[in-house]
């Protein structure tokens, strides 16, 4: 598979606004931010998304989410904080990297990041039981 973005940004090839790094992770600041301090958090190792990722790489990410967020939060005075992945095209992932937003909040910003609607009669009974089907629950 050709390199990616992502990975020639972690070996250093295309410079970025470097945040952390560890073994399994690397984190650094989104290009286009949606507020200052919009960071991609990324595993070392080229995975996907979601679908592909094994689970100790997924938990070493979640390990590098849960360290920088309250630090990002706490170092741009932030007041809430969205954390938020894109999983295939459909879903907005432009990038074929696993990676995760963390993206601080601040009042009055104007985000909006999604608009929930009700279901309809029986289709959530539906749909949970799709669910439920297919994990054997
Ligand atoms: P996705 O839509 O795949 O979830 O998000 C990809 C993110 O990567 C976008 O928010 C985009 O701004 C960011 N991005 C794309 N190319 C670069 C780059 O070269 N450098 C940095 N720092 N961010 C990038």
């Amino acid at each position: 598979m050709e390199e990616g973005i992502f990975q020639k940004i972690i070996r250093g090839a295309i410079p970025c606004h470097k945040i952390f790094e560890d073994e399994h992770t690397f984190a650094f600041l989104d290009i286009a931010p949606v507020t200052p301090g919009h960071t991609l958090v990324v595993p070392k190792t080229r995975f996907e998304n979601i679908f592909d990722i094994p689970e100790g790489e997924w938990l070493a990410l979640m390990k590098t989410v849960h360290f920088l967020a309250p630090r990002i939060h706490e170092a741009l005075g932030a007041a809430g904080m969205n954390i938020g992945m894109n999983n295939g095209p459909a879903a907005g992932q432009a990038v074929p990297h696993a990676h995760v937003h963390i993206m601080p909040r601040f009042s009055g910003d104007g985000l909006a990041l999604w608009h929930g609607r009700a279901y309809a009669e029986g289709e959530a009974e539906e749909v949970a039981g799709n669910i439920r089907k297919t994990i054997g629950g």
